[in-house]
């Protein structure tokens, strides 16, 4: 690594850290119904605004010892984390990617499904206008990533739009199927309609593929995800409350993002690994453990309404 690539990637890291902290306003007041803009940074508690040097991604929180200078309420370790995940995903992405319009277009798709996730973990929505400004960024990444690709040609921006409109249209379609499979499997319509706009705002942005292996990728995760929960809190609390707890809707819009994310950067690595275990003697094998879950799940799905899958 010379000294040039050094400072790119010095660079790229506090851009990524920057935008984590603005990703930090847009979750703490998009839901609220705040604007992003004004006022700035200050303490939620005593609304002290922040100085400069507190402003700083990541060593501002360590400055302060995560606490406001002011009233010295505790601020979240989550602010620094975020900061801090954002310019580890704007390097990785930078690394793989290059100076490239791929590099722009992924490392904002990250920071669009970053924000929704932590939205949706805390409020259970997945707001419309992130979900719709997303979209319509994909599909002016299309345009913009097919004119370059294509020595400027208007014939090549059509073809990456059509691309992403093929994802978009998809992106809902597999998510009705998962939602109507999920209906027959817990024995009641299920609902969520933020989630169908976030599966078309992956297929704008990415392509058909993407968005396909995303689907499946997510409702592995998403069935891991609900087995997990039910079965921690039936341990802790008796069976009753387990169902009980899962009555509660969990939010699905994480394992989303996180399948996106999964089939984006690892999807030929999966293809492949998936093609390698097919043509393996055992594969056959695969199939015992796989019954087992399904037959489980099967009846314990019939037992517990889920808000989806
Ligand atoms: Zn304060």
């Amino acid at each position: 690594m010379n000294i040039y690539d050094t400072i790119v990637q010095v660079i790229v890291f506090w851009l990524g850290a920057a935008i984590g902290s603005f990703l930090n306003v847009v979750v703490y007041r998009v839901p609220a119904g705040l604007s992003v803009i004004w006022p700035p940074s200050r303490c939620p508690k005593c609304l002290h605004q922040l100085g400069a040097g507190e402003n700083i991604p990541i060593l501002g929180w360590l400055l302060l010892r995560g606490k406001c200078r002011h009233c010295h309420t505790p601020i979240s370790p989550r602010y620094p984390l975020i900061e801090a995940i954002t310019a580890i995903i704007f390097v990785l992405v930078y690394n793989r990617f290059g100076l490239s319009i791929q590099t722009v277009s992924y490392s904002l798709l990250m920071c669009w499904l970053l924000a929704l996730t932590l939205i949706d973990l805390d409020t259970m929505t997945l707001p419309n206008p992130i979900t719709q400004s997303g979209l319509l960024l994909g599909l002016a990444f299309q345009v913009t990533a097919g004119y370059l690709d294509s020595n400027h040609s208007v014939a090549g921006s059509r073809e990456y739009l059509i691309q992403g409109i093929l994802g978009m249209v998809l992106g809902i379609w597999i998510y009705d199927t998962i939602q109507i499979l999920g209906s027959i499997m817990i024995g009641q319509l299920a609902q969520g309609g933020g989630d169908a706009k976030l599966m078309a705002m992956v297929g704008a942005w990415t392509s058909w593929k993407v968005v396909l292996l995303a689907g499946g990728v997510a409702s592995v995760l998403a069935i891991v995800g609900f087995i997990t929960v039910a079965g921690y809190s039936t341990l802790r609390s008796g069976k009753q409350a387990g169902a009980n707890k899962l009555i509660q809707p969990l939010p699905l819009g994480p394992f989303i993002a996180l399948g996106a994310t999964i089939s984006l950067f690892g999807g030929d690595w999966l293809i492949d690994t998936y093609q390698q275990f097919m043509r393996s003697p055992d594969r056959y094998l695969f199939a015992i453990p796989l019954l087992m879950i399904l037959i489980t799940l099967f009846f314990w799905m019939r037992k517990i309404r889920l808000r989806s899958v």
